[in-house]
């Protein structure tokens, strides 16, 4: 006999835990399906969480060592150890982990652990220790996605591995090779570098970040390579295998590459197989995606989808923005994603932050626009902070002035789109975010520069 539920979601990520809650706050009997033991997902486990934790543990490593002479300070001596930067971040993966059990519990979610399977529209099985059938009048699938393959490159979980294996490596490589300059290169790829490895990234473009802003992009590409990463761009990587104590990458057209390890990083994967999706008759895209309409609606009645599975950019918020508007669909007849006012953002150092669209993209869509941007080198906040690396662009439309793009790469990025993020989901116009007030002395001075800009009237450039 089936358990019955309102709704089963499948996956625990940042796009069903969030759904799962959002629509037993509506009233709604919940069910959730997850097959790893903790909750949260990909962004909780082994993605945005453990790599932020890193990210801080390293970043403060070389700001000790490397970032406090120019304050008049002196440290010597300064040395970390791994085993305690990893212990913290499993700590804090533990302890949201176990945070999304407790939302659960407070909410009335029923969590079932193991395997789900939708064998007919409204109907579940679990499988694993404990199989259960479950039935509803909703399925969420929100069961997200994994490391992309390569051919050639032959993982092995160690040598040879993905972010998974890069977030807790045991000794700092000698020399790690990164394939792929995305968000997840770069930010592991910064980890390892300023923790001494030697870190060379191969990337198949001519240019690091696809689909950020390029001049930003370049921006970035050196001062990364100030930092010390060593890029290849234009190098089309073939085969990568352990071999010895170590591993070996081969790039079309130079010489392989002897290495100690290697991060594979381009891209990821819906996870769609073994679902049933197939006999259900849920359409997938040529990659391997799930087909939605702007509802979350998959081609079978009943049946929704949310975040990295059904593809688009590959980012938790995004994912929890779309669980919450599908249930709020399902229940309210009314839900609500603007994707032009999705940040997305990477966070090396300094960090790169975006939200809305590129100069590429107006450029190629015949939109005509203005832009007015702003170096941090002329904040007076920037320079008290000692961190000057970078600027704010503002794209504004030629003949509304709505706001279209902005993008930042400087520090504390991610946190000053925040308000972009807002101007845009308001419709507010570059006059409009340039007649705020803005704090002085404070980082987000600059993006009201950058808006004055648009209007050719900043006033400390
Ligand atoms: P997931 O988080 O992948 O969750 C899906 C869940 O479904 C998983 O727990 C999986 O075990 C479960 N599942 C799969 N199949 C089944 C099944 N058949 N039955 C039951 N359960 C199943 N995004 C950001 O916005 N900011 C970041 O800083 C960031 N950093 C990242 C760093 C790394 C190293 C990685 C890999 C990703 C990062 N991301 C980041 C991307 C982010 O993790 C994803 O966009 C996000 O997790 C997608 O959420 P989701 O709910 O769609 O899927
Ligand atoms: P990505 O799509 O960001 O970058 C992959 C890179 O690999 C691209 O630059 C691509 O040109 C390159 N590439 C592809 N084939 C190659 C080849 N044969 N040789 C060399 N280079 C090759 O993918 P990712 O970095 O793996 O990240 C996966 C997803 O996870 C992204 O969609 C991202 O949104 C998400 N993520 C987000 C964050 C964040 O928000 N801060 C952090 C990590 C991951």
């Amino acid at each position: 006999m089936a358990e019955t539920h309102d709704l089963i979601v499948i996956g625990a990520g940042p796009g069903g835990y969030v759904a799962a809650i959002r629509a037993a706050q509506l009233g709604l009997k919940v069910a959730c399906v997850e097959l790893a033991k903790g909750l949260g997902g990909t962004c909780l486990r082994v993605g945005c969480i453990p790599s932020k934790a890193l990210l801080e543990s390293s970043e403060r490593y070389a700001a000790a060592r490397l970032g406090l002479a120019e304050h008049g300070i002196t440290v010597e001596g300064v040395s970390f150890d791994l085993a305690a930067m990893m212990k913290r971040k499993d700590k804090i993966v533990s302890i949201l982990s176990k945070g999304v059990d407790g939302l659960f519990k407070k909410n009335g979610v029923t969590r079932y652990l193991g395997r789900a399977r939708i064998v007919a529209a409204g109907q579940v099985v679990v499988e694993g220790d404990s199989p259960v059938e479950l039935a509803a009048k909703h399925v969420i699938i929100a069961t997200g996605s994994h490391s992309a393959d390569l051919p050639g490159v032959e993982l092995d979980g160690d040598r040879v591995g993905t972010s998974t294996e890069a977030l807790a490596y045991t000794a700092v490589p000698d020399h790690l090779v990164v394939i792929g300059a995305g968000f997840i290169g770069l930010e592991l790829g910064s980890v390892w570098a300023r923790l001494g490895a030697k870190v060379t990234v191969l990337e198949y473009l001519d240019r690091i970040l696809p689909g950020m802003d390029s001049e930003l992009a370049a921006e970035a590409l050196k001062i990364f390579a100030k930092q010390g990463l060593e890029f290849r761009l234009g190098s089309r990587v073939t085969g990568a295998r352990a071999k010895g104590k170590g591993a070996v990458v081969e790039v079309d057209g130079a010489e392989p590459i002897a290495c100690d390890r290697v991060l594979l990083a381009v891209g990821r994967t819906a996870n769609t197989d073994g679902l049933g999706l197939d006999q259900v008759g849920v359409r997938l895209n040529e990659r391997q995606q799930i087909v939605v309409d702007q509802h979350y609606a998959t081609t079978v009645p009943g049946i929704h989808a949310v975040g990295d599975v059904i593809g688009g950019p590959m980012l938790a918020h995004k994912a929890e923005e779309e669980g919450v508007a599908c249930v709020e669909r399902l229940v309210t007849g009314y839900g609500h994603v603007n994707y032009d006012a999705l940040p997305g953002i990477c966070y090396t150092h300094p960090e790169i932050a975006s939200v809305g669209r590129t100069e590429e993209q107006l450029t190629a869509d015949g939109v005509p626009y203005r832009k007015g941007a702003f170096p941090f080198l002329a904040n007076g906040r920037a320079r008290s902070l000692g961190e000057t690396d970078g600027r704010i662009k503002v794209l504004a439309h030629g003949e509304t002035d709505r706001l279209l793009g902005v993008h930042i790469i400087g520090p504390r990025a991610g946190d000053l789109i925040a308000e972009a993020a807002a101007a845009i989901e308001f419709g507010a116009s570059s006059e409009d975010l340039a007649r705020c007030f803005h704090a002085h002395p404070t980082l987000s001075e600059a993006l009201k520069e950058a808006a004055l800009a648009v209007d050719e009237r900043a006033i400390h450039v």
